[in-house]
């Protein structure tokens, strides 16, 4: 088990330093460096590999499996090795010439899918994406999936889930959410045609803002001196232990993303904190899945800081920092502008919490259908804007606020959207377990105090690693079942 557990942290030394460096990329990187940077990359890739195909970890694997036969190990022990074991066989199975075609197919995809997006042109990013499909179903093959390759794409972000679980969770969720949504959307144009108006917010000052998103998350109990908090395109979390890092976005007329970004990250970023050190690299280290990660991202970002309490917290602190932008901005109207429904929209990463999750359940149902056969690749922009309609209530205007909007086909990332869903589910269920459990909640976060929170996130999801899958951790912690009922009945309460 110490040889094993030394190899492991091996490869998470090596993944951490990739990490790093694609952190690096989207932070710092000098224009003409991107060549150079591909190249140390790659070779990182090839030693990682080699390190993760060693004959050597396979045969420790054998050793610590007989072990286990014989009940000489502990149930810790016994998380490592079977997820040991998932890890080695999958590197094992898949060719080198594979995952190298996959990475190019990516690289090359990722282009022809951003000019597409530009073009507002589907058909040129088609070819890609029936590869993409071609590979999937190939590592589905390789992997002992074959009967049902969209299991796998799901078990790689979430292991221990499958399409069956997904979808039976999915269509209670339809069935609830899709009413709801249609009266929250009701009551909000009735309150918009009685004259209800939105504040403008506009002119925030950006190293303000910057102040502030830092302010709030430390508060939250994001630890600065093992973590940072940068700027780039696209928001992300990084790294784990005693390195994490967060990215935000600012823009003086858009203060709430650079705050609802930074929340969100520091959400993930408390879980990588939090996740016990001593353990890195092995399951009992790591986080238990996209779905549970976005749980943590969600629930801060959601139940936490788009709450009265938080605001009352909030408000006079944001008001110190931007006076003249919020000249004439009620309270409740910034509270209002913190959790504004938008219907109609057409764009998931624009989306507000009650109409996010219809955009997963859109995209869930065109892979399924993809990945059965039912749907062909050069019917998916048709079968998109039928369920948007059906989902969205309206057909998107073209396809770049359809079919192409999203980033993940293009790198081959299949299985990924419902994790948001998920995430969302098991953050209800967390919020309201939580509050059950710690009265006075809410009373903290109007006095800036979320240690009480944090310290029961610590304690029963982040201290444990991957020892359970989302469903096995959500029953433990809260008693029930994964299901939709707590999301719905927390949108149903904060919107309805
Ligand atoms: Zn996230």
């Amino acid at each position: 088990m110490a040889e094993l557990t030394a190899r492991l942290r091996r490869l998470h030394v090596l993944g951490s330093v990739s990490g790093l460096l694609g952190w690096d990329e989207q932070v710092n990187l000098p224009s003409a460096a991107a060549e150079a940077r591909g190249a140390q990359m790659a070779l990182l890739a090839e030693l990682a590999h080699a390190e993760s195909v060693a004959p050597r970890l396979g045969e420790l694997l054998v050793l610590a499996e007989s072990c286990l036969a014989r009940g000489e190990l502990d149930a810790e022990a016994a998380v490592v090795v079977r997820a040991a074991r998932r890890d080695y066989d999958r590197a094992v199975k898949l060719p080198a010439e594979l995952v190298a075609e996959k990475a190019r197919l990516s690289s090359e995809a990722y282009h022809a899918w951003a000019s597409a997006r530009a073009a507002r042109d589907f058909a040129t990013f088609a070819p890609y994406l029936e590869k993409h499909l071609e590979i999937a179903r190939r590592e589905a093959e390789l992997l002992g999936y074959g009967g049902r390759p969209y299991d796998l794409a799901i078990d790689r972000h979430d292991p221990g889930l499958d399409t069956a679980r997904v979808d039976a969770l999915f269509a209670r969720l339809r069935a609830g959410l899709v009413p709801l949504v249609r009266r929250i959307d009701a009551k909000g144009e009735a309150a918009r045609a009685g004259g209800g108006h939105a504040a403008e917010l506009k002119g925030f000052d950006v190293e303000a803002q910057r102040r502030v998103v830092r302010e709030v998350t430390a508060a939250l109990g994001f630890d600065f001196s093992r973590g940072r908090l940068d700027v780039s395109l696209h928001p992300f979390c990084e790294g784990s232990g005693d390195d994490v890092r967060l990215t935000t976005r600012f823009d003086s007329d858009e203060p709430l993303d650079a705050l609802y970004s930074s929340i969100h990250e520091a959400g993930h970023g408390l879980y990588e904190q939090g996740l016990p050190r001593e353990r890195a690299g092995t399951a009992l280290g790591t986080a238990a899945g996209m779905a549970v990660h976005e749980s943590q991202s969600r629930l801060w970002e959601n139940q936490v800081a788009r709450s009265r309490a938080f605001w009352r917290w909030l408000e006079p602190r944001f008001r110190a920092a931007f006076p003249r932008a919020l000249e004439g901005v009620s309270g409740d109207q910034l509270h209002a502008a913190a959790n504004a429904v938008r219907p109609g929209g057409m764009i998931r990463v624009d989306a507000d919490e009650v109409h996010y999750n219809l955009h997963i359940l859109l995209r869930f149902e065109l892979e399924k259908r993809l990945f059965d056969g039912s749907l062909a690749v050069a019917e998916l922009p048709a079968a998109w804007d039928a369920l948007a309609e059906e989902l969205l209530g309206r057909r998107p205007e073209h396809a770049a606020e359809g079919v192409l909007q999203d980033v993940h086909w293009s790198g081959g990332a299949f299985g990924y959207f419902p994790s948001y869903t998920l995430g969302n589910m098991i953050a209800a269920q967390l919020w309201a377990t939580a509050k059950a459990r710690l009265p006075g909640l809410e009373e903290d976060f109007a006095r800036g105090d979320f240690g009480r929170l944090l310290g029961w996130l610590r304690a029963e999801v982040h201290a444990h690693g991957r020892r359970e899958d989302a469903f096995a951790l959500t029953r433990r912690v809260t008693g029930a079942e994964l299901g939709p009922e707590a999301l719905l009945a927390y949108l149903d309460e904060r919107y309805g």
